[in-house]
């Protein structure tokens, strides 16, 4: 007896929705969604959609109606429960537009809970486009089968992000002139929830470096002897810490080869 097609099936198109789905939900899609569905994959009525509220997780969901500008659809049932994400945040000083958007790309996919991006004095960028950011952490995350979605928070300027720095959290400041070797640092920190600072272009000037190792939570880190772009930084910190302290090293989490 051949095994019934898996329903929905691998080549459904997934897409997060702002509204909390339950069974019978139904969602009406507009704009660049709508035209995602009608347009590039062509639905129509009765075909499979794999729908993510980032609050339940992940809905196998069907066409009810496909228009020329809206789309309605209809939740079935729930597929996967929106998945743990490991409290680790990312601050990353703004930088270029199209490295920012590799940060904002690369950091959703190593699964970090929050982007909290900061102004500092040798920013060349200092504004972030907040629908273009979503955008590009969404796609990201639809890309990469994610039932989650990182919190994706305005910039804010140096002064403000250490002052309301969470008392439990550490800050793994990411200190071009040096600090303790990142490995080393994840090892000897007793608090679970983390944060990364990484630097502009121009890394951190003389004030700045003494205002953030004057804070308690701070812990300066050194990424290697080499100078790496922020961008690099960014991810290079980020892997290291997902290995170490983060959901990399759980063997229960990953696929089983031939799954
Ligand atoms: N223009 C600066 C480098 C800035 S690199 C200079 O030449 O010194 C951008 C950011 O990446 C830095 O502010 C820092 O947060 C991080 N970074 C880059 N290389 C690093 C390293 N080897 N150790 C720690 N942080 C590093």
């Amino acid at each position: 007896m051949p095994a019934t097609p898996a329903w929905p099936p691998k080549s459904a198109p997934r897409l997060f929705v702002a509204e909390p789905l339950h069974p019978g939900a139904r969602v009406t899609l507009d704009g660049p969604q709508a035209h995602y569905l009608a347009r590039v994959m062509r639905v129509s009525a009765g075909d499979p959609v794999v729908l993510c509220d980032d609050i339940t997780g992940e809905w196998a969901a069907r066409v009810v109606e496909a228009g020329k500008r809206n789309v309605a659809l209809e939740a079935v049932r729930l597929l996967r429960q929106r998945e743990a994400v490991p409290d680790i945040w990312l601050c990353p000083a703004l930088i270029k537009k199209d490295r920012f958007d590799q940060v904002l790309e690369k950091a959703t996919e190593l699964g970090v809970a929050r982007i909290a991006p900061v102004v500092t004095r040798r920013c060349v960028a200092d504004k972030l486009n907040p629908e273009r950011a979503r955008a590009i952490v969404t796609e990201a995350a639809e890309q990469c089968a994610r039932t989650a979605l990182p919190e994706l928070a305005a910039p804010v300027r140096l002064a403000a992000l250490l002052a309301d720095w969470p008392e439990t959290r550490a800050l793994y400041f990411a200190d071009e002139n040096g600090g303790m070797p990142l490995a080393e640092a994840i090892a000897s920190t007793a608090v679970a929830s983390a944060g990364f600072l990484i630097g502009p272009e121009g890394g951190f000037d003389d004030e700045e470096r003494a205002t953030i190792r004057a804070l308690p939570q701070a812990v300066p880190v050194s990424l290697g002897p080499r100078i790496l772009r922020a961008e690099t930084a960014a991810l290079a910190a980020l892997a290291i810490w997902m290995a170490r302290a983060g959901d990399w090293s759980d063997r229960d989490n990953h696929p089983k080869p031939g799954e």
